[in-house]
């Protein structure tokens, strides 16, 4: 595991000074997936002929002395396999994409690559995104690279266990309700859920259109910052995404944070809460004031979301008729080619969540199931606007548990309340960060757990700048050295 610890910021300055090169590191990062991955099984595919080509071509603009050299030159990156990467295989974690091959690059992809970016492989996910464990693959599990008896969290499971376990400095995932967030807690990350609108999500396998983000996993703060600003902006092919207005943070000037206390009550790990509250103590120490705030609303935000959500993912997975894209299943006539290709090549999860989408927008049950919960999501962005305008920044846990056994939630609704912190930001739309905040134990497991700090929407920039003060400046360096060639 030679990258095990290795930083953008330290490849990129191992690379300028000639003491590694992106030719190794690609080489290394593929020696880490054949030597780790077949336990861990983090990867869908790799890109191995592409990427040693494109590593080649970075080592020379490096060896050649060229100056300004784009920020990313010869980094290996993986990549959630919902988003697209041009000529490499997309499934979305499904069997009815199984054979389905990306005719373009989706944006995100195609800014990273042109500040230099090399994409090792594809990461693995629950199906569609569906899911808080990776158990929802049609392809398998996905094991945490720090106990591999449990979960390394999900929906981009894959894409923060190929960080955890050195194959990559970096991955992007997808957060429709938490997917960043909660494996970078399991998996002891950083993961930054951006506003909603500042990426352009033309390129991303929908989930929920109206609560979809991607974004970077990563060992620091200022790695993700540096991925984000990359992959940030308007994008004339996504008419939701804009350019934010920049948003300025002033170290010298002790924060207001809030805490909603009666939110954080019920379902939390003892352990997890203690942590939690260690986190505070250091918090304060540092000169910040932490208050209480109110939001009752937040409670009512994973009722909201497991409404809002199957009702995006029902309309948005119409698509994948046997006609259209990937998987096709013959039958006597069109209605039942639909019917065995979406029989056949969908899983449990997300015929659940299509049934429970259809049930949520027919005719008969709107008013009383969607257009309430989309009630919820506007006085939820009312009083969260109303709160913001008192203090800077709400923290809670990431995640009211650390990472669990295989098969441990076995019960979907125990699942979904995993998401209890992660899905009320994404129905806001506001940004997210979660760094770890310390571990705890479980039998002879030493795990991981996150603090989820988020911020008012369009305020990434100053989020991102918070974080990298309360956990850059204040996490032991990272020593990483290049291997010896
Ligand atoms: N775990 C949540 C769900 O299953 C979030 C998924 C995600 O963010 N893609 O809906």
């Amino acid at each position: 595991m030679t990258n095990k610890f290795a930083t953008i910021a330290a490849l990129r300055s191992a690379f300028s000074d000639g003491s590694y090169t992106p030719a190794a590191a690609v080489a290394d990062a593929l020696t880490t997936i054949t030597e780790n991955d077949p336990a861990i099984h983090a990867f869908l595919h790799t890109y191995h002929d592409t990427a040693i080509a494109a590593a080649k071509e970075a080592t020379a603009a490096y060896e050649a002395g060229t100056a300004d050299l784009p920020p990313l030159l010869g980094v290996p990156l993986a990549i959630k396999n919902n988003i697209l990467v041009k000529g490499e295989r997309a499934t979305a974690g499904s069997k009815i994409l199984e054979n389905y091959t990306a005719p373009y690059d989706a944006t995100v992809v195609a800014r990273l690559r042109a500040a230099g970016a090399i994409f090792i492989g594809s990461t693995n996910l629950d199906e569609f995104a569906m899911g808080s464990s990776t158990e929802n693959s049609a392809y398998g599990p996905t094991k945490n690279p720090l106990a591999p008896s449990r979960v390394p969290g999900g929906s981009s499971g894959g894409s923060a266990a190929a960080v955890a376990m050195g194959a990559a400095p970096a991955a992007i995932g997808t957060d429709t309700g938490g997917s960043i967030r909660q494996p970078a807690s399991y998996c002891g990350l950083v993961g930054f859920k951006p506003s909603y609108g500042a990426l352009s999500r033309y390129g991303l396998i929908a989930m929920g259109s109206s609560l979809d983000q991607a974004g970077p996993l990563t060992h620091t703060v200022a790695d993700a910052e540096l991925l984000h600003t990359i992959m940030a902006g308007k994008d004339p092919l996504d008419a939701t995404s804009y350019d934010l207005s920049p948003t300025a943070y002033d170290k010298a000037k002790p924060l207001t944070i809030g805490v909603p206390r009666a939110f954080l009550k019920d379902g939390i790990d003892d352990d997890v809460a203690a942590l939690f509250e260690k986190h505070l103590t250091e918090v304060r120490a540092l000169g910040h004031q932490v208050v209480d705030v109110d939001l009752p609303l937040f409670e009512q935000g994973l009722a909201a979301y497991y409404i809002v959500m199957p009702a995006e993912v029902s309309s948005n997975l119409a698509r994948y008729d046997g006609i259209r894209y990937g998987l096709s299943v013959p039958g006597d006539d069109l209605l039942a080619v639909y019917e065995n290709t979406r029989a056949a090549g969908f899983g449990d999860e997300v015929k659940r969540r299509i049934i429970l989408g259809t049930h949520v927008l027919s005719s008969g049950y709107y008013d009383a199931y969607y257009k309430q919960a989309e009630r919820v999501r506007t006085m939820m962005r009312a009083e969260l606007a109303a709160t913001f305008a008192g203090v800077d920044v709400i923290v809670t846990p990431t995640t009211p548990t650390p990472a669990f056994t295989f098969g441990a939630q076995a019960d979907p609704l125990s699942m979904y309340r995993q998401d209890i912190f992660t899905v009320p930001v994404n129905l806001a739309g506001i940004p997210a960060l979660s760094f770890p905040m310390g571990t705890v134990q479980r039998e002879s497991d030493t795990l991981p757990v996150g603090v989820q700090y988020s911020a008012p929407i369009g305020s990434d920039a100053r989020l991102l700048a918070i974080g990298r003060v309360l956990y850059d400046e204040r996490s032991a360096s990272t020593s990483w050295t290049p291997p010896q060639q």
